[in-house]
């Protein structure tokens, strides 16, 4: 049951994408790493990471990276520290395109029409998600401030795995280094 509504979602979703006017020049996993690039942060927007995070193959993904580049919505840039090390940067044209169409309208209104249900609902998705993740070999994702490494140094956030400080908004991001902290049964 849960799986059955879980696909239809996704179906519909898949669906009111498809038929969007402004995404009739990209397939649907061009899409797909826009919108994680547009929600992760600074250590995680590698291709490496998107490959990871959509679960395909390089091949496949650089493919979908390259086409990108070639569309102008997204960059190469080289990390200052690391020359060798690739990160991909959105060009203002496909944050401004991903932000017209995510999250899909069709879903915004159902969530403003069910009110705090909404509210509850996401709360038992987000429950659902780190069951997974817990118990499964699957990386986490996870949202910053929900990581093991989060930490408040002066004031600020701090991550602890990169020793370096965050930026407020960045705690709001998505991860590839998140750890979940470790459950009371693991501390036992
Ligand atoms: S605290 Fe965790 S989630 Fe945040 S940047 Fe550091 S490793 Fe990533």
């Amino acid at each position: 049951m849960l799986f059955d509504l879980l696909e239809r979602l996704s179906s519909l979703t898949r669906a009111w994408f498809r038929q969007h006017p402004l995404l009739a020049d990209l397939q649907p996993i061009q899409l797909s790493a826009l919108v994680y690039l547009a929600r992760c942060n600074r250590y995680s927007n590698t291709p490496l990471a998107v490959t990871d995070y959509l679960g395909l193959t390089k091949g496949t993904v650089s493919q979908s990276l390259k086409a990108l580049e070639a569309k102008g919505l997204i960059a190469k840039t080289q990390n200052p520290q690391d020359k060798r090390s690739v990160h991909l940067e959105l060009s203002e044209q496909a944050r401004s395109l991903v932000a017209a169409v995510t999250p899909p309208a069709f879903l915004a209104d159902a969530a403003l029409r069910m009110g705090t249900q909404a509210v509850e609902l996401e709360w038992l998705l987000s429950d659902l998600l780190r069951n997974v993740q817990r118990n499964e070999d699957v990386p986490s994702f996870g949202l910053c401030n929900s990581c093991f490494y989060h930490q408040t140094v002066n004031g600020q956030p701090f991550c602890g795995l990169t020793q370096e400080p965050l930026a407020a908004h960045e705690v709001e991001l998505i991860c590839w280094e998140h750890q979940f902290p470790l459950s009371p049964e693991e501390l036992e």
